[in-house]
């Protein structure tokens, strides 16, 4: 990160007194904003902890168990010898905290189709219809 001298963010001589006053003005408005953003990352270091945490551990292994073999991605079918499988929220973590460890909340995604889908999507793949790719159709 570049940290810019206040002379390069603003010459001096160059702006009038009101120009420098409404600066000051936009400065403490940005600055009354900070809360929001701390909170943020507030939630993305708790979000980190989850994901290291014995209980996501034990709630992802126990749900790796009850997946058919060979493993595959419930949206575009990947297999592990091709993708890499995560185990995705359905709801994000971050929109339902309390499902976090859910078994009924979680489903096996290649991590192309869990970047697509991101947190705003809440798409149940597990329910498709769609026969897998390779997969004889009945
Ligand atoms: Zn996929």
């Amino acid at each position: 990160m570049t940290v810019l001298s206040s002379d390069e963010i603003e010459p001096k001589g160059v702006l009038s007194a009101d120009a420098v006053r409404s600066l000051e003005h936009l400065r403490r408005e940005m600055r009354a904003r900070k809360p929001a953003s701390k909170n943020a990352s507030v939630d993305a270091g708790k979000f980190k902890r989850f994901y290291r945490s014995r209980a996501w551990r034990a709630a992802r292994y126990a749900f790796l168990k009850t997946q058919p073999r060979p493993l595959r991605c419930k949206c575009c079918g990947a297999t592990a010898a091709h993708a890499r499988l995560v185990v995705d929220h359905i709801v994000a973590i971050k929109k339902d905290w309390g499902r976090r460890l859910g078994q009924a909340n979680l489903q096996l995604l290649c991590d192309d189709c869990n970047l697509a889908k991101a947190s705003d999507d809440s798409t149940d793949w597990r329910t498709s219809d769609a026969p897998l790719p390779g997969e004889p159709t009945a």
